[in-house]
């Protein structure tokens, strides 16, 4: 059985319509796909009706953007109802923040000589909610500005780099309650990611597993062996669900292929456990998992 609980569609910032990532997943002999476009479940709709079709295993999922003690965060969200006020509300503030961003973006791409406007990245981003700079990298890989997403980043995009704008992201220790008041679970995605200092640390996670935060993505190409197994630690000691995902976005991320992390059975059935305990606790339906 394999399973890949993270990867995105063009309903946020993956290369692939929903229905195209349902079927590479099944080309790629996954079992189980977790769709988690970032801050929308825009995308969810047609991915289940793909995987209706194909036989495919889908959760849905998405990828919330927020702030933990001033610092950035990627928060899995399973199962949740998006139409849930409480969520509903931080979603849309972050898409507002998303969308706000691109002009401030721009603005800065012209200062350095670079001439591309709103228009070029609404064309590349297929209408998602989800802006992203991902898209405005589009938008300069169609320019002909830069040859690819990686050279708009590292010149351009990055923190430190010309045409990087901040943007909103809701309180975690907010969106973990809130979640799982929606019926739904939350995992810390690529919780180290590329940070060399290890944040949040296992005292600051214990704390986010006392508000209800299930799980630790702890399997991901952004984390070296060491971090793995010392992440895989404060899990064990927390009794967090471990994760493992791809975080596939189509072609727009090398090295990050469908399967090249997954997520194993035992810890799925924990995962999807605790997401009926939090729809009973919150007196909704228990959520279904689409399955053949
Ligand atoms: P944003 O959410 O608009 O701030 O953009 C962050 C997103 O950009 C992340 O979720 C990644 O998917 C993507 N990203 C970040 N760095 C890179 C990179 N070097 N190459 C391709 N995509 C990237
Ligand atoms: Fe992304
Ligand atoms: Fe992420
Ligand atoms: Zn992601």
């Amino acid at each position: 059985m394999r399973i890949d609980l993270h990867t995105h569609s063009r309903a946020s910032d993956g290369t692939q319509s929903p229905a195209e990532l349902v079927q590479a997943a099944v080309d790629a002999g996954l079992d189980v796909l977790g769709l988690t476009d970032h801050d929308t479940a825009e995308g969810w709709a047609e991915a289940v009706e793909a995987a209706e079709r194909t036989g495919l295993t889908l959760v849905r999922g998405m990828e919330v953007s927020t702030r933990l003690d001033g610092r950035g965060v990627h928060l899995l969200a399973y199962l949740p109802d998006p139409t849930h006020p409480g969520l509903d509300e931080h979603l849309r503030r972050v898409l507002e923040g998303r969308r706000s961003r691109v002009p401030a973006i721009v603005e800065r791409l012209a200062a350095v000589g670079i001439d591309i406007s709103e228009d070029d990245v609404a064309r590349v981003n297929h209408h998602s909610a989800a802006s992203g700079r991902p898209h405005v990298a589009d938008a300069l890989v169609a320019a002909g500005v830069v040859p690819d997403r990686a050279t708009a980043f590292r010149d351009l995009l990055n923190p430190g780099r010309p045409a990087y704008v901040d943007r909103y992201a809701a309180p975690l220790r907010e969106v973990v309650p809130v979640v799982a008041d929606a019926g739904g679970v939350t995992v810390i995605a690529h919780a180290w990611g590329r940070r060399t200092d290890r944040f949040p640390d296992a005292e600051t996670i214990a704390e986010l597993a006392d508000l209800g935060l299930t799980g630790l993505e702890v399997d991901h190409q952004d984390h070296p062996p060491q971090a793995r197994e010392a992440l895989r630690g404060i899990a064990r000691d927390l009794d967090l669900v471990v994760t493992g995902s791809s975080d596939h976005h189509g072609l727009g991320k090398v090295d990050h292929e469908l399967g090249c992390n997954t997520t194993a059975p035992e810890e799925l059935e924990r995962l999807l456990d605790a997401a009926a305990r939090a729809a009973r606790a919150s007196g909704r339906e228990v959520p279904e998992v689409v399955s053949p």
